[in-house]
């Protein structure tokens, strides 16, 4: 029997590890693990959860109609991971354990724990789906690691120019398997689990069909659309790809098949997946980024974050009087999401203009996005506050007001978030404490002035 073992990697096809479950031809059972201890530490949000609850109920029917079973263990947290999986094993009579791996270093921790437990009776296999290119493959011409994204994505895209990144597909049932199913239950034993349900549909037919619209339909303007907020420039994958529901590799695959020529290697769209791809080899080559250090450790003792506790809670809420960062933050409250541009955005006005500490901006997001991925999250904020790797230059403070006349010249975003700016002039909807006449609230900050103590800070040490 093989156990298999489902983490963020819901997806039956384009699954590396079920495809090797698949052909060694033994009958398979598979589990996931429900540990809402570690989830709370982990500040899942309860969107992200949502769409991972009802994901699963897809991928349980999808198994089902493949003749494997999927067991619950509900468990605490990542400690109780072996002693569960062990006591499955023995009570199937399971030879083999496959999974899908994960990179954070609490993932790496919890995996290694469960395979040295199993280690006399089980043979445990690990296999790269959540990436291209696995971790570690992509060097410098010295052997190192890279720490800048442009030389990676260059030795990257070569690796892929002779494209040997097959899918293996399942195109047939497992052995028959006499082990039923548990019921998925409908909190995962942890909290409330809510999203947008229209906006993010989990059948494997809706997914696929949202990956061929947006290759099809939208990848060619990618590059000129996609910073604009009001305007549907961008896939809207992310949720996808952060529960696994959908692979990169199947995405490169469709785009390859989609393209008529090379361009597919050099597209705007792949650079972003390329980028996914740089700040997962960055969590395994550095392991202190999985205990939120940041990457230039000196910035540690050179910036003094401040605690601005009113100011935090404005940010929080959308209520900071800046028009683009409140809609921005409307948006991630109401949907779960939020614009690329904007997350840059917000992200510079909480860690430069208000001064506080990224750890603290990067939890935030973490506990609200329905994208929340730890990799990309933790380079993103890192990125943004000019403490990561290939980070902004601490001198690039983003300027609200001008982000938001450049990418949201008509205000079209603006009113969107925050319909009482309607009534408030185009031209003078991007300035702080627009709309106080109808109640919107005034601006928290003096930009000029925080923007020379931002760069005094940083400057400094
Ligand atoms: C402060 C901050 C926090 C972020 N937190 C997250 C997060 O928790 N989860 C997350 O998936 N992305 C995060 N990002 C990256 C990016 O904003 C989102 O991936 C993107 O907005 C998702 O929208 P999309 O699917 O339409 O992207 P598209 O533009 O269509 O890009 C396709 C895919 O490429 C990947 N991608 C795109 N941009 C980036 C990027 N800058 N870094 C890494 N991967 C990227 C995503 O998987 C995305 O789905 C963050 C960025 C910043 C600046």
């Amino acid at each position: 029997m093989n156990l298999i073992w489902f983490r963020n990697d819901l997806r039956v096809q384009a699954n590396p590890a079920l495809a090797a479950a698949h052909e060694n031809g033994l009958a398979t059972t598979a589990f996931v693990t429900l540990t809402p201890k570690t989830w709370s530490e982990h500040c899942e949000s309860p969107a992200r959860m949502g769409l991972w609850h009802d994901r699963l109920l897809e991928v349980k029917r999808e198994l089902e109609d493949l003749n494997v079973p999927l067991k619950i263990l509900m468990v605490e947290s990542f400690d109780d991971c072996p002693a569960a999986i062990g006591e499955l094993a023995e009570q199937l009579g399971a030879t083999n354990l496959l999974f899908n791996y994960e990179y954070p270093l609490n993932e790496v921790n919890r995996d290694q724990a469960v395979c040295d437990a199993l280690m006399s009776s089980v043979h445990c296999v690990g296999f790269h789906g959540e990436v291209i290119i696995p971790p570690g493959e992509v060097k410098t011409q010295t052997g190192t690691d890279f720490k800048v994204y442009t030389p990676f994505s260059r030795a990257w895209r070569q690796r892929l120019v002779k494209f040997d990144y097959p899918i293996r597909p399942i195109k047939s049932p497992f052995p028959a398997n006499s082990i039923t199913s548990d019921e998925v239950p409908s909190d995962l034993g942890w909290q409330s689990l809510s999203y947008n349900r229209e906006l993010w549909p989990v059948t494997s037919d809706a997914i696929r069909e949202q990956v061929y619209q947006f290759i099809r339909e939208r990848e060619a303007d990618y590059k000129e659309k996609r910073d604009f907020p009001a305007v549907n420039g961008t896939s809207k994958l992310s949720p996808y790809l952060t529960i696994g529901a959908v692979s990169p590799l199947q995405l490169l695959h469709v785009q390859r098949s989609e393209y008529s020529h090379d361009g597919w290697l050099n597209s705007s769209w792949l650079n972003e997946l390329i980028w996914r791809e740089f700040y997962r080899h960055l969590m395994v080559a550095f392991p202190g980024l999985s205990r939120l250090e940041p990457f230039r450790p000196e910035t540690e003792a050179r910036i003094q974050w401040l605690d601005r506790e009113s100011a935090w809670q404005a940010w929080c809420q959308g209520e900071t009087g800046f028009p683009i960062v409140d809609a921005a933050m409307k948006q991630l409250l109401a949907t779960g999401w939020m614009h690329n541009r904007l997350r840059m955005v917000v992200a510079s006005f909480l860690t430069k203009l208000v001064g506080i500490d990224w750890r603290r901006g990067e939890e935030f997001f973490m506990s609200k996005l329905i994208d929340a991925d730890f990799a990309s999250n933790n380079g993103g904020w890192q990125w943004s506050a000019s403490v990561g790797a290939d980070a902004a230059p601490y001198f690039r403070i983003f300027n609200p007001i001008a982000q938001s006349e450049k990418f949201d010249a008509h205000g079209d975003f603006l009113v969107k978030w925050l319909p009482e700016l309607e009534m408030v002039p185009v031209k003078e909807r991007h300035k702080p404490g627009a709309g106080q006449f109808y109640g919107r609230p005034a601006p928290i900050i003096d930009y000029t002035k925080e923007r020379k103590r931002a760069l005094d800070a940083y400057k400094e040490g």
